[in-house]
């Protein structure tokens, strides 16, 4: 590596799998220099996250559930038993009722709504909150968000109107958090197969969309995602705070594709 993150600590939270975008950050991070611990959901997810984190030289790895303020608070005590501060956070979680990620948004429930809003939202200005109180050094934090924040993709429904929300609160943490050194971004990242992803209705339509008609004329994938995160995770994005900035092989600038237009 070329050392970029080195001397830097950092979390990582939402690493399920090999498949997860967290990974794709994580090795990118641990391979610019960075001491990373690794936050996950569900001591079922223990036996694939602790050999992930090994292969790229981490043993710091903690069980929490955003939806639970005091797992959040324990694992942010756990961190500072540790280590004497932090540099970065990467909060790459999100969830929604699968059965709500089809049909109608007009139909999502009340429940849901406010379960979705909870841990793909709520749980980042927690996190923001907690993290920020660690970083005497300036810091910077990241979280995944998509397109469908910004317009209606089929589908999306509610997690579109979190990620909008998610959107929006990087905006307003950037402000708060500021003038300690913290800056605050989000990744937009175009459709990736995860273990998430895999919950959204005609998700492999929506991929092969976005690989005929974005710029680049492909999809995207987890290591580059991880790229721009070192970007905006190290001192090169030192100027950069509050932003939006999409990993999609630009689909977000297009209108319309080009065709050769038939005589009308
Ligand atoms: P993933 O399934 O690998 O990761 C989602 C993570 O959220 C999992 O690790 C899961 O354990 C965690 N999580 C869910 N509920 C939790 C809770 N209560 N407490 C703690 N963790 C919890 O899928 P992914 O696609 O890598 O998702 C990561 C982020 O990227 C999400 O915010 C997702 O919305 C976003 N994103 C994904 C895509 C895509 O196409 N895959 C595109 C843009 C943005």
């Amino acid at each position: 590596g070329h050392g970029l993150m080195q001397g830097k600590r950092g979390l990582i939270m939402g690493l399920a799998n090999d498949k997860s975008i967290a990974w794709g950050i994580a090795k990118a991070l641990a391979n610019a220099g960075a001491e990373l611990a690794f936050s996950y959901h569900g001591e079922a997810l223990k036996k694939r996250v602790d050999p992930l984190a090994a292969e790229i030289g981490s043993d710091f790895v903690v069980e929490c559930d955003v939806s639970d303020e005091q797992s959040v608070a324990d694992l942010f005590t756990k961190l500072g038993a540790r280590w004497d501060g932090i540099d970065f956070v990467v909060h790459a979680i999100g969830f929604s009722d699968k059965d709500q990620l089809r049909g109608r948004y007009a139909d999502t429930t009340r429940d849901n709504f406010l379960m979705t809003m909870d841990i793909s939202v709520f749980s980042f200005t927690s996190v923001a909150r907690h993290a920020s109180a660690m970083m005497s050094n300036g810091g910077s934090l990241l979280t995944l968000t998509y397109y469908g924040a910004e317009r209606v993709m089929p589908h999306y429904n509610v997690m579109g109107v979190a990620k909008a929300a998610l959107e929006a609160s990087v905006r307003y943490l950037a402000e708060d958090l500021g003038k300690d050194g913290v800056r605050v971004n989000a990744i937009s990242a175009g459709p990736i197969k995860t273990l998430a992803a895999s919950g959204i209705g005609d998700f492999r339509y929506i991929m092969k969309w976005n690989e005929l008609n974005s710029p680049l004329r492909r999809n995207i994938s987890q290591d580059e995602v991880g790229q721009s995160a070192l970007y905006l995770l190290s001192d090169m994005s030192s100027g950069v705070t509050g932003e939006t900035h999409h990993v999609d092989a630009g689909y977000h600038v297009v209108g319309m594709k080009a065709v050769d237009a038939p005589d009308i």
